[in-house]
């Protein structure tokens, strides 16, 4: 897991997987308003366009170059699991609170039998 950023409880991570581009390359002539085509995973045909674009217009040396990737908010991996449902909603509390009873009951059983 590539952790970006994590939050209280939700992680940034980059978007892997199959169809997902590792980054998507693209860039921009700073000279007018010539822009590439976007290229998945390789950065290479935006230099080649680049320096084609250079070539047609010699003064346009300075491009701006993109890469773009995919981010995704996701729960954080390391949460809790939910507690096992025991059936109805009122079954955690009232579980909880058996426990209180028998702990109060044990406190008080040395009482009793001094
Ligand atoms: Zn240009």
């Amino acid at each position: 897991m590539n952790d970006i950023v994590r939050g209280a409880d939700r992680v940034l991570i980059q978007e892997r997987g199959p169809g997902v581009p590792e980054g998507i390359y693209g860039a921009e002539c700073m000279s007018c308003e010539a822009v590439s085509p976007l290229f998945d995973d390789d950065s290479l045909p935006v230099a080649v366009w680049a320096l084609q674009h250079s070539q047609d217009h010699p003064d346009h040396t300075l491009f701006l170059a993109r890469t773009e990737r995919h981010w995704r908010v996701v729960p954080r991996p390391d949460d809790p699991p939910p507690p096992p449902s025991w059936g109805p909603g009122f079954a955690g509390p009232a579980f909880v609170g058996l426990m209180c009873l028998l702990t109060a009951l044990s406190g008080l059983l040395p009482a009793l039998t001094t």
